[in-house]
Order: structure tokens, then C-alpha cells, then sequence
């Protein structure tokens, strides 16, 4: 028997009327809006890192709906107007966030974005310039604004080797730090409960409790699981695969031009200046199989693809030294829609948020809250 006392129990531990597993953007984002339409209710939200520590914490914070590449693959392989609709909600998820927090709050910078093109990508090339009025139609569909998107030629600022580029008027960045801070604290302010440090080990959807390593048994007649990637480690939820994304980041260097969101390859590639430092990602097509996992480790292979990446395109020269290298967990499925629904009676999900979930996150909290409060 774990030894707690009673003040612990009745505290800490007490049983809440919702219970959010996983503190990510989903997971704050849900306990804020329960807690928003409904005051009186106790919301508890637990975590097993000492803060969030999922995707959330370690994305690239790229405020972003989609380059021309991945809309044009997103049309080739489902219908226009699903494409339409996830756009809409990246667009309108960001719009969201932005009226709930000032644009200082969270650091967003209305930078624009660039999508790269480099000699081996030529028929990509083509394939997005020839088609370039579908794409833009496909953003004036979803957030009414036309001409979202315009070719150039050669390189953009901060860039070399590229052949063309196409640049989005509406994109922009955030400051991850500034956002999920941001977000606990309207949480804090609008007294949700945190227990940071527990890791779920499983959800029993019969009993309704949630089974936490050597803790405890915490029970809710609603319990909300926001794990993402991770869901399938407590709860089995077909559609649902954890693949993984590496980021470096440089030491500071003088005269990075780099200006705005850069993407390549149908956003496999992604690079911005962070506080004057170069911020690159991706490459998970390339490196294949190994980063098909929930493992949050980092490796030599991803270093070594970003490393050359950064000789070949960024327009600078000496080789930066690497600074900073993590790994983080997206939850991916065929389908690029999230997964908000009602698994087992009182059980609910907010997974599959795919590689735009900074923009969505706000949006499914709110679908989700509303779905759990109806279902009360
Ligand atoms: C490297 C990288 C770059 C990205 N870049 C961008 C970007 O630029 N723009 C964009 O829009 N999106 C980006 N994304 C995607 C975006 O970050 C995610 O879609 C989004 O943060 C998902 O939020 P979430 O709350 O659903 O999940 P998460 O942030 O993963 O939160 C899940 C939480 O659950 C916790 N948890 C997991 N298992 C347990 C357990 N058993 N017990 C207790 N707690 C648990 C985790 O610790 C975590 O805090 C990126 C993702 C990665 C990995």
C-alpha cells in the first residue's frame, strides 16, 4: 500500500470530476475549456514529465496550414473538400489561439513562409507551379483569402542551391516556450489542477480509473486521454501511430538571414532563425524505418543528414556547431484528420494531431470539451 496520508488524499489526489491524461497543448487546451463553461467542476490534469514534455515542447513552432506541396499530395490521395476542411481548421485553430493570447504572449511573428526547391526536387517543382491556382483555391476555400501563395525564382534570404521558391503571405512562427507557458498559466488561472510526475500506465475503461505506476488508482466518471503519439502505451486506439522527428538547433551566428518558416519536400524539411540560430528539422522520410517509434532518443543518422542539409542550403560560411538536439513524438495515422471521439462510455480521446498540431490544438480542446460536457 503506497504511503500517503490523509491530507494527501483529500488534497492532492482526490478523486476529480475530469481527468485529463497528458499536460500537451490538447490536454491544457481541453481543461480550459471544461473549466471555462463549466467553473464549478474539478479538473485534474496528469503528466508524467515534470512539465509537458510530448510534442508540444518540442516542435519547431511553425504557426502553419500546409505548403503547396503537401496540399497538392493531400488532394492526390483524399477528397478536395477534407483537404479544404483540415486547412480550414489549422487557419481557423490558429485564429483561435491568437484571440485567446496577444500575439507577445506567445510570440508570434506573422514572418511569412517559404517553401524551398532544390535541383533533385525539379518535378516537384513543376507539379506545384503547374498547379499552383488549385492550392491557392484550396486556402481561399478554407479562410477566404486569395493568393495566398506566389512563385519566385532563384533563393530566398538566408538560402543557397535552390532553384525556386514559393512564398505564403499568411504564414508565421511562435515561441513554443511562450505558448505552452502561456497556456498552463490561463490553466492555473482558472484553477485546473496539475500532478506533474505521474505516469499512467493504463486506462481500465471498465472500472473508469486510471492505473498509475507505483501511486496510485486515480478515478473520474470522465477521463480524457491527450497522449497523442503515445496513446497505444495505455489505451488501445486503432489508427493511431507514433513516429518520430529530430531538431537541432546551432550556436548563434552573425548574419543568418533566414526570414520566416521554411519548409522542403512536402514539409519532410523544416528550418527557421530561432534568437539567431539556426532551428532544422525533419528528414524522417530519408532516415526511414528507425524513426517509425515512441522512443525519444536522438541520432547520429538524423545529426548527420540535418548537418549536411545545413552545408548544402544555408547560405553561410563555416560549419555552425550544434547546440541543442532532441527528438519528439508525433501521432500520425493514414488519416490526417484528429481523432476526437467517445472510445468507451466516459472514456475520451484528442489524438492523431498529426504535424500541424500547434495550429490545431486549440480547436480540438474545444471540440473535445464540448464533447465530454454534452456527454455528462
Ligand atoms: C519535432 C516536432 C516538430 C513539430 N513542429 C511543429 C510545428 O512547427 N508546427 C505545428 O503545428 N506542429 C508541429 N509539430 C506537431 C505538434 O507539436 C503536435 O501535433 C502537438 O504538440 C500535439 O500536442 P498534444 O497535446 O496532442 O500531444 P503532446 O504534446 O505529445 O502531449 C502529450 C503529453 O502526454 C504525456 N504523456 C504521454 N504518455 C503519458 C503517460 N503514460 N502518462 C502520463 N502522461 C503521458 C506526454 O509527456 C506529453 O506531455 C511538431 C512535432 C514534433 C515532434
Amino acid at each position: 500500500m503506497v504511503n500517503r496520508s490523509y491530507w494527501e488524499s483529500i488534497g492532492y489526489l482526490k478523486n476529480p470530476d475530469y481527468l485529463i491524461v497528458g499536460a500537451g497543448l490538447v490536454g491544457m487546451y481541453t481543461a480550459y475549456f471544461i473549466k471555462k463553461n463549466n467553473p464549478d467542476a474539478d479538473v485534474l490534469v496528469v503528466e508524467r514529465g515534470p512539465f509537458s514534455e510530448g510534442a508540444s515542447t518540442k516542435n519547431a513552432g511553425f504557426a502553419c496550414f500546409g505548403s503547396v506541396s503537401e496540399l497538392l499530395d493531400d488532394v492526390d490521395h483524399y477528397e478536395k473538400e477534407r483537404v479544404v476542411e483540415t486547412v480550414k481548421m489549422r487557419y481557423d485553430g490558429l485564429a483561435l489561439s491568437r484571440k485567446i493570447f496577444s500575439d507577445e504572449a506567445i510570440g508570434f511573428d506573422p514572418c511569412g513562409g517559404i517553401e524551398v526547391f532544390n535541383g533533385q526536387l525539379g518535378v516537384l517543382f513543376e507539379k506545384c507551379s503547374s498547379r499552383l491556382d488549385e492550392a491557392n483555391d484550396i486556402v481561399c476555400q478554407a479562410t477566404g483569402i486569395r493568393d495566398v501563395f506566389s512563385i519566385r525564382m532563384g533563393n530566398p534570404s538566408g538560402c543557397k542551391g535552390f532553384t525556386h521558391y514559393i512564398y505564403n503571405k499568411e504564414e508565421g512562427s511562435l515561441n513554443t516556450a511562450l505558448f505552452n507557458r502561456a497556456l498552463y498559466e490561463l490553466c492555473l488561472k482558472h484553477k485546473v489542477r496539475f500532478l506533474f510526475g505521474i505516469n499512467v500506465n493504463k486506462v481500465n475503461a471498465t472500472n473508469k480509473v486510471v492505473e498509475c505506476g507505483d501511486y496510485e488508482v486515480i478515478s473520474a466518471d470522465r477521463i480524457i486521454v491527450t497522449t497523442n503519439g503515445f496513446v497505444n502505451d495505455i489505451l488501445h486506439v486503432d489508427g493511431v501511430r507514433a513516429v518520430r522527428n529530430q531538431v537541432l538547433v546551432t550556436e548563434k551566428i552573425p548574419g543568418l538571414d533566414l526570414k520566416g518558416c521554411y519548409h522542403m519536400d512536402c514539409g519532410y524539411y523544416y528550418f527557421r532563425n530561432v534568437d539567431q540560430r539556426l532551428l532544422i528539422g525533419g528528414g524522417r522520410h530519408v532516415l526511414g524505418q528507425p524513426e517509425e517509434t515512441s522512443e525519444m532518443a536522438t541520432t547520429v543518422e538524423a545529426r548527420d543528414l540535418l548537418t549536411e542539409f545545413i552545408s548544402r542550403h544555408i547560405d553561410i560560411d563555416f560549419v555552425p556547431k550544434i547546440e541543442y538536439q532532441w527528438s519528439g513524438i508525433l501521432g500520425v495515422g493514414t488519416d490526417k484528420k484528429p481523432i476526437i471521439k467517445e472510445v468507451f462510455p466516459g472514456i475520451f480521446i484528442g489524438v492523431r494531431m498529426g504535424g500541424m498540431g500547434v495550429a490545431i490544438s486549440s480547436l480540438v480542446g474545444l471540440q473535445l470539451s464540448e464533447l465530454v460536457l454534452k456527454n455528462n
